[in-house]
């Protein structure tokens, strides 16, 4: 029940460039780090290389010194001596610089690990965000919705899909503007679906579509938590310019998991179970049974209208 015009929120444009921009600022830092971790492992080859070079200038010097006898050899050894721990200190301060370099290398690839880490999972997090209600959106749903079917299929648990779309939406946006309507949408996550029980999943699905994930509920259970829902939803009332209006009705659609059948086929046996709920006049629960009832059965549980 999505139309083009609500599936233009955001605008797809713009969210694509911002992932694009995401995706080249990320891919920039990836380089850096390559970089840093290549520069990491040069310094680290030279400086084992040159410990080894020293390992063995070492061991000459001192088995010539072993060896050494008379004035004159001792002399003419003094004088290579001399020049060889010159050469040994040079090479031992070379080598305290490569360390050190090595050292700031180390600290630099931890904090922008670090700061890419924190960075990565913040657009994780956005991105299965609806900025604008704070809910989970539709890509996040899905994920839940696919995970949630594997239980349900592992277990053997039931699990219900509710859709659920506010009636005469388009009717407060063209009557006060877009930000009632928005404050409108906030209103629902915030204060009327929030009543559900933790462990069910509030999604905003689409414009002013909601879509509801009921773990370990039967249809009957769904549609008692739907009804509460709709029940308290008379009793909120949602704030635009200093006024408090009463918020809209919704209607929704239920349906059951049935095992096998994939999570497209459950969205749109709750989807058509929505539009039947639209049909039959707004503001009450239609549940779709599956197969066996034909595609014009399913119950009805109509709600007094306020
Ligand atoms: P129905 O009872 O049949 O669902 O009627 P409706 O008016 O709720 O549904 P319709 O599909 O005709 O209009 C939905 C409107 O919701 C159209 C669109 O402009 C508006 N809308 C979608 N997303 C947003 C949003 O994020 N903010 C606001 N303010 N309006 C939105
Ligand atoms: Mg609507
Ligand atoms: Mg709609």
């Amino acid at each position: 029940m999505i139309t083009p015009e609500e599936q233009a929120y955001p605008p797809p444009l713009i969210e694509h460039r911002v992932n694009t921009a995401y995706r080249q600022h990320l891919d920039r830092k990836r380089d850096e780090i390559e970089k840093l971790q290549e520069n990491f492992a040069r310094n680290v080859t030279e400086a084992v290389a040159q410990n080894r070079e020293f390992g063995a200038l070492l061991q000459i010097e001192l088995d010539a010194l072993h060896q050494a006898e008379g004035a004159h050899e001792i002399e003419s050894l003094r004088r290579i001596l001399i020049g060889g721990i010159e050469e040994l200190i040079r090479g031992q301060r070379s080598l305290e610089n490569k360390l050190r370099k090595t050292g700031d290398y180390l600290r630099l690839v931890k904090s922008d690990s670090t700061r890419l880490r924190d960075e990565l999972n913040k657009v994780h997090l956005l991105s299965l965000t609806d900025e604008a209600t704070g809910l989970p959106n539709r890509r996040a749903f899905m994920r839940q919705l696919l995970d949630e079917i594997g239980r349900a299929q592992r277990y053997g648990t039931p699990l219900a899909l509710a859709m659920v779309d506010l009636d005469e939406f388009k009717a407060i946006n063209d009557a006060y503007g877009h930000a009632a309507g928005d404050e409108v949408l906030r209103c629902y996550a915030k204060d009327v679906l929030s009543i559900l029980r933790h462990h069910d999943m509030v999604a905003r699905y689409g414009g002013e579509e909601f879509a509801i994930l009921l773990p370990n509920t039967a249809l009957e259970g769904a549609r008692s938590a739907i009804t509460k829902v709709k029940n308290h939803a008379q009793q909120v009332r949602y704030e635009f310019e200093g006024k408090a209006f009463p918020v809209p009705t919704f209607s929704a659609g239920l349906a059951l998991y049935i095992p096998g059948e994939s999570h497209m086929m459950l969205i749109d046996r709750s989807d058509r179970a929505l539009y039947r709920a639209k049909q039959l006049g707004r503001n009450r629960i239609e549940a779709d049974l599956g197969p066996q009832e034909g595609s014009a059965g399913g119950e009805s549980a109509p709600v007094n209208k306020t």
